[in-house]
């Protein structure tokens, strides 16, 4: 038995689609102790259980939902939970992390975590009420999207407050990019975990409990909590986020010329103030959305009120959606902007993926690549919002052309060939996330090193870039990025969000006495930042093992051959051997040896012995 007195449950969920079995188990006192939770512990189990030559779409891949210690307790923006698995996107370890309030109620229902295995005969959904697994008909379900499938479900149970993820026919049709959805607008989004949950044919996970969690010292809790409170509601930018939520940053991206536009073909969007947060203030909100614990509520909620998408309703927009569904996409109108970021709740898409294959897709048809008779007879212009809105159809259902966009754009350049190549925007298979990395090195390296491919949220770089400047690639980025990915993966491993720390100035310490209090157990930032070197040390492992070395961690042509055409940063471009001693450097200042494999004595000194012996 770990020696935590609060914080866990003590109990992760295991469950058999094939065979309907469920059957609890203890948290092992290693999770506890060199993982903490979330995304730590799902790296652990992808790492141990997972053999390296599993499909990521075969029955013997597995789901895993984890909650943190701090998920659903007293302290602010406590309601993140990881989805994780082997990404058919990647094919490497592949994670996705969301908010609302599933997670919080999967642990009062009695669950850290669950480990979901095989496959189902046939369509099914989990009911997770108080600590017992029910395995549910779900064939009428299926092929609905997921705002509908939360209605049935809901009104199946009646029960207007159970909590649920689910997917939509773009993972029941194992399209790479699909996401969970949870709570009908959040999106666990990036690494295709849908399209895992579509293979094992479950369509949806329903939660709901009440029991209480323990806390070892819950007066300590409580005071910390206050303390981290008024930090955020005495900052001076609270009011804006609740106004405008990330949204706010596109205005910010544009100005400084990191905006993915058209493909990042640009890097600034001549119509943004059409799609930007004032304008959804002024058109499509109705209110702000808050996750469990949080006072920051930068979620937001719109409703088309005019026009072709009249009715339209959408958690959203926020800054990744209006970045690469509009802007990148050419979309001109906030409300053609909140119809996408619906079409991708419902199908189950991964806004950001989804941007970046359908701009992808019409760069190749303004050039030429693709033909007309070749994506339906469709116009695929950018900008062009309702041939993007019947490719995002057609991707979900695989039919023609949305059979290759289904792959990612890394696979279907490689198929449409033509040079398309060089303007695929990925890294190791997944799509870039909203920021143009040709005058921000820091940012750039973020991506190539991302452990899940590129993605901006393990390391958010890109202010730092514009803070010492954006033609530089020396030491002082690399060891700022490295940080940086051990200190925002922090928030996953203990279950909370980070947005609250990074834009209210909450300090990380206090998420750490937070734990403590919790638990019981006695931590320091430094601590904490160890167990985050280890996680990513051992995501490593796993990518080792699957194939990638060194020569991954690189991103497309375009970022080093097209400079930027116009605005603050025109004419900045990534240089290729200057960022290559980067990516060498960053190999070395973590401990990997020349092909990026962490070395055995780096493994060691973090604990992981047995993974070196078996790397
Ligand atoms: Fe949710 Fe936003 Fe609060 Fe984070 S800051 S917990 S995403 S409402």
């Amino acid at each position: 038995m770990s020696e935590f007195k609060g914080g866990y449950v003590g109990r992760i969920g295991r469950i058999d689609l094939a065979s309907q079995r469920a059957t609890d188990e203890t948290l092992s006192p290693r999770l506890v102790r060199d993982f903490v939770g979330g995304r730590g512990w799902s790296a652990w189990i992808a790492w141990s259980e997972i053999h390296q030559s599993v499909a990521p779409l075969g029955s013997e891949n597995k789901l895993v939902i984890a909650t943190g210690p701090l998920t659903g307790l007293l302290t602010t923006a406590s309601g993140k939970t990881t989805f994780a698995s082997i990404s058919p996107q990647t094919g490497i370890y592949g994670d996705s992390n969301v908010g609302g309030m599933f997670g919080p109620e999967l642990k009062y229902s009695g669950y850290d975590a669950l480990i979901i295995e095989g496959k189902a005969e046939r369509p099914t959904y989990l009911l997770i009420d108080e600590g017992r697994v029910e395995f549910k008909d779900a064939s009428h379900l299926w092929g609905k999207g997921s705002y509908e499938t939360e209605d049935i479900i809901k009104n199946d149970l009646n029960d207007r407050r159970i909590k649920i993820a689910s997917i939509g026919p773009a993972g029941e049709n194992l399209v790479k990019f699909s996401c969970v959805n949870v709570e009908y607008g959040r999106q666990a989004g990036r690494t295709g975990i849908g399209a895992v949950m579509g293979a094992k044919k479950l369509k949806a996970v329903a939660v709901r409990g009440s029991k209480d969690v323990a806390v070892a010292d819950f007066e300590r809790l409580r005071s910390l909590f206050d303390e981290a409170m008024q930090v955020a509601l005495n900052h001076k930018d609270l009011r804006m986020w609740q106004r405008q939520g990330t949204l706010q940053i596109l205005d910010w991206s544009n100005d400084n010329d990191c905006l993915p536009t058209r493909n990042f073909q640009a890097a600034n969007f001549e119509a943004i103030g059409g799609i930007d947060g004032y304008a959804m203030e002024s058109k499509t909100k109705v209110s702000n959305k808050s996750c469990f614990g949080c006072p920051m509520g930068c979620g937001q909620f719109s409703i088309v009120r005019s026009g072709d998408y009249k009715g339209t309703a959408a958690e959203g927009p926020e800054y990744e959606n209006a970045a690469l569904l509009g802007s990148n996409c050419g979309l001109e109108k906030i409300e053609e902007v909140v119809h996408a970021n619906y079409l991708c709740d419902d199908l189950g898409l991964d806004s950001i993926s989804a941007g970046s294959v359908v701009a992808f897709a019409m760069e190749c048809f303004e050039r030429g690549l693709l033909r007309s008779e070749e994506v339906h007879g469709l116009n695929l212009r950018f900008g062009n919002a309702k041939a993007m809105f019947e490719l995002l159809k057609i991707i979900a259902s695989r039919s023609g052309i949305g059979n290759l966009l289904a792959e990612g754009v890394r696979v279907a350049s490689e198929k449409i060939g033509k040079g398309s190549e060089r303007f695929a925007m990925h890294s190791k298979g997944l799509e870039i996330s909203g920021y143009d990395s040709r005058g921000a090195q820091a940012m750039g390296l973020s991506y190539a090193t991302c452990d899940i491919g590129a993605h901006h949220n393990r390391s958010w770089a890109i202010t730092y870039d514009l803070k010492v400047g954006r033609t530089t690639y020396g030491e002082d980025k690399v060891k700022w990025v490295i940080h940086l990915q051990h200190l925002r993966p922090m928030f996953d491993c203990l279950g909370v969000c980070r947005l609250p720390w990074l834009e209210l100035g909450i300090p990380p310490e206090l998420y750490v006495n937070a734990y403590t209090a919790a638990t019981g157990m006695s931590s320091s930032l430094e601590g904490m930042l160890k167990v985050c070197e280890r996680v990513w040390n051992l995501t490593r492992a796993i990518a080792v093992r699957k194939g990638v070395s060194g020569k991954d961690d690189w991103l497309p042509d375009r970022l080093f051959d097209d400079p930027v055409p116009t605005g603050i940063a025109q004419g900045m471009v990534l240089d290729r051997s200057k960022f290559e001693k980067m990516i060498s450097m960053y190999h070395r200042l973590r401990g990997w040896d020349t092909k990026g494999t962490p070395t055995k004595e780096k493994l060691t000194e973090l604990g992981l012995k047995d993974v070196a012996d078996a790397l």
